[in-house]
């Protein structure tokens, strides 16, 4: 296990953005953990939703006066092709799980626990990779209960990884889940649900100046600001659907020839499968430069991209959440996204964007063009998107919800 390097963060500093009156009830929560000793556990700091949100959770805690601490598991990619066909065994997707399998995850989740030193009061335990862990946590932590908190989409689970998982989940104190759908198949003594949110602090989602937009614009060439741009941003994973992004776009593309798109991915430490698919991904859009597929980009210049792009497009299969969403409405671009997960939560059909089914690339593709079409309608749907977010999908709003259920779980 080792601990990541984490930002300064001040709780003062989001005042400006929610209004001071919305930080009371998140302050009033923290006091009462102000004597409680927490720990976060996931599986990688770079790359995805969960090493993007526990780089802002845990310092603003700390900030708060709650103790917090952040570990990321140590692992090898036998451990992460293990914990990514349990991802996609839990979305639906069954690769047969072996007695091996097992073997590698429950060995690789000891060792990781044999390495906790130190007492905390509660565990946190993001998603299924550290969920193993539970074995040796409730041998040298008793009394501390342990929250899992789940970010996947577990409505339609294949029955041999649910029943894996569930091994481990059964024995948690609470669940939380993005949904209150997605704990229907799961036995867990106890659940709640908190939608995750956006940092506006960061590089990624705070506003840039003239100059450093600039800057940005000019490293991104050949793609030019000057055409109409539609932009995806996610892992390479097949739950994305970058081709149905792709077949989109080339359908939108009739419609509004100048129009590029940008299909921008990362590759995060946990996802064996990412390499394989980037290929795959670039060499289908080999001869259209038009298209940029780009990898690995700064956060400045994902925010320059989600802010910059005429339409956002998020075509998941399944979405657990889908912070990208939130991103990208917070920097007031509509966004057209699938009707799956997470999405339908950030998007309000025909007011910040457009919802249509996950299979109905056709439909993606007049949504796009439908926005590209009318500057006004993008305009509205922007001012509605950002005042939307921050409603609904800013830090403090998902902290307070999460130390509420920490309050519930400890009590
Ligand atoms: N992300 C990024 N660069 C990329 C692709 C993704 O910084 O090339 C970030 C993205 O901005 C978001 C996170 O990774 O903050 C992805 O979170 P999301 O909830 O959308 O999906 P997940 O990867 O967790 O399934």
């Amino acid at each position: 296990m080792h601990a990541p390097s984490l930002p300064d963060r001040s709780i003062e500093a989001y005042a400006p953005v929610t209004g001071a009156d919305r930080l009371d009830r998140l302050r009033s929560l923290a006091a009462a953990l102000s004597d409680v000793r927490v720990l976060h556990v996931n599986s990688t700091a770079t790359g995805g939703g969960v090493a993007e949100l526990l780089p802002s959770i845990v310092p603003v805690c700390i900030d708060l006066g709650v103790d917090t601490d952040w570990l990321v598991m140590d692992a090898d990619d036998d451990f992460f092709e293990v914990t990514k066909a349990t991802h996609n065994g839990l979305q639906g997707d069954a690769e047969p799980l072996t007695e091996e399998m097992k073997a590698t995850y429950r060995e690789t989740t000891e060792r990781n626990a044999a390495e906790l030193e130190g007492a905390y009061d509660l565990v946190v335990i993001h998603d299924p990779q550290p969920l193993g862990m539970i074995d040796r946590l409730e041998r040298t932590m008793p009394g501390a209960p342990i929250v899992w908190r789940c970010h996947i989409d577990l409505t339609d689970p294949s029955d041999e990884y649910l029943a894996f998982v569930s091994e481990y989940a059964t024995r948690v104190d609470n669940a939380i889940f993005s949904r209150s759908a997605y704990g229907a198949e799961i036995d867990v003594p106890a659940q709640s649900v908190v939608h995750p949110s956006i940092d506006p602090l960061t590089a990624k989602n705070r506003s840039l100046d003239a100059e450093t937009a600039a800057a940005e614009r000019d490293r991104l060439d050949p793609l030019s600001f000057d055409a109409p741009l539609v932009t995806q941003i996610s892992r390479f994973d097949p739950w994305k659907d970058q081709f149905g992004t792709l077949e989109a776009f080339r359908r939108a593309r009739e419609e509004i020839p100048d129009l590029q798109l940008a299909l921008v991915g990362s590759m995060a430490g946990d996802d064996p499968e990412g390499v394989e698919l980037y290929e795959r991904v670039a060499r289908e859009a080999v001869d259209e430069p038009d298209v940029h597929v780009l990898t690995d980009r700064p956060d400045v210049t994902v925010n320059l991209l989600q802010r910059e792009s005429d339409v956002v497009v998020q075509k998941s299969l399944r979405e657990g959440f889908g912070l990208v969403v939130s991103e990208a409405l917070w920097k007031r671009t509509p966004v057209v996204g699938s009707n799956v997960g997470g999405i339908p939560l950030q998007i309000e059909d025909g007011h910040t964007g457009y919802l249509v089914e996950p299979d109905d690339v056709a439909g993606a593709a007049d949504r796009i063009v439908a926005l590209l079409d009318d500057e006004d309608r993008r305009t509205t749907y922007g001012e509605n998107a950002r005042e939307h977010v921050r409603e609904h999908f800013l830090l403090p709003r998902q902290l307070a919800d999460l130390l509420a259920v920490f309050a519930e779980v400890l009590d």
